[in-house]
């Protein structure tokens, strides 16, 4: 692309400064976390921001609490000056981007740990990961202090966690769930899909298949433990490395909802291995009419 990039800025002294000026003109402000290595998910999520509020900032920070023993953190794709073209061309008004030591500085010693909807699913595999989470959105929030904050459904379950963070620790932040951004073949778009070679790639869109058919069978009335079970064998048939989980939940809980046909709204949330690539991915699931 030609012509100047977004402003970046680094430490939260600058992003204060920049983000005063603004409201001090009456702005309202959107804010949109993310990890960098951007894809058409992120952008999408910038268009929601442009619609939500007057001026758009984008963070970008592989936040090393999030990321378990053993997990992808230093392989984790690393594409800065790609993203800042990319929020750019997406009208994004600014690129926040500190770094480990702006976040935590020596001495650091606070985790914002939610219970409840960061148990199970994720929280079972992934030790930390949500208070890792819970923590930099919370600092990113307090950081902004913005009028509103995107995220995606992709991440479902962090969505529900940033939720309840921001009603328990009173952050004014409106919280915005923004729909899952998909490949034509309905592999949702994921930095991590990087990862995939063109074998798994080939394989990978069985996920969202095996999703969206489980949704179908609910709608249709089935009942909710036999349709998971059903779902779990079509998983663990459809050549994946590794199921983690496959579970139907209460969209807005979180919670096991009871057997038999559901009676409100639901997710089906799955995980699985491929090679060294973690997959997620959800999909709603309505109740029966009539
Ligand atoms: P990440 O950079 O993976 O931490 O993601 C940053 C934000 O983008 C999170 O709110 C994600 O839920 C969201 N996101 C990532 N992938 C998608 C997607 N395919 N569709 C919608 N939102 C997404």
């Amino acid at each position: 692309m030609s012509g100047n990039l977004l402003p970046i800025v680094q430490s939260v002294l600058r992003l204060r400064a920049q983000l005063s000026t603004w409201r001090e003109r009456g702005a309202t402000i959107a804010l949109v976390p993310t990890m960098g290595a951007l894809h058409d998910g992120h952008i999408s999520l910038i268009r929601l921001a442009k619609v939500q509020a007057d001026r758009v900032v984008a963070s970008v920070f592989v936040n090393p609490r999030q990321f378990g023993v053993g997990e992808d953190f230093d392989a984790y794709p690393r594409t800065e000056l790609a993203d800042a073209q990319r929020l750019t061309e997406a009208g994004c008004d600014l690129m926040y981007a500190p770094t480990a030591a702006e976040m935590y500085p020596d001495g650091f010693s606070t985790t914002v740990s939610v219970r409840g909807v960061s148990e199970g699913l994720c929280g079972a595999e992934r030790p930390g990961h949500f208070d890792g989470v819970a923590t930099v959105v919370s600092k990113l929030l307090i950081q902004a202090a913005p009028d509103v904050a995107i995220f995606g459904e992709k991440d479902y379950q962090q969505l529900a966690v940033i939720r309840r963070l921001t009603r328990d620790l009173d952050l004014s932040a409106k919280i915005i769930g923004a729909p899952i951004a998909r490949a034509p073949d309905g592999l949702a778009l994921s930095s991590r899909n990087a990862y995939l070679d063109a074998n798994e790639r080939a394989r990978a869109p069985r996920l969202h298949q095996v999703l969206a058919e489980t949704a179908l069978g609910l709608t249709a009335g089935g009942s909710v433990r036999p349709v998971e079970q059903a779902a779990r064998a079509a998983l663990a048939a459809s050549g994946f490395d590794q199921v983690d989980y496959l579970e139907v939940r209460n969209a807005d809980t979180l919670q096991p909802p009871p057997d038999g046909p559901i009676t409100r709204t639901v997710r089906v949330l799955a995980a699985v291995r491929l090679g060294r690539t973690r997959l997620i991915d959800n999909v709603a699931a309505e109740p029966p009419r009539g």
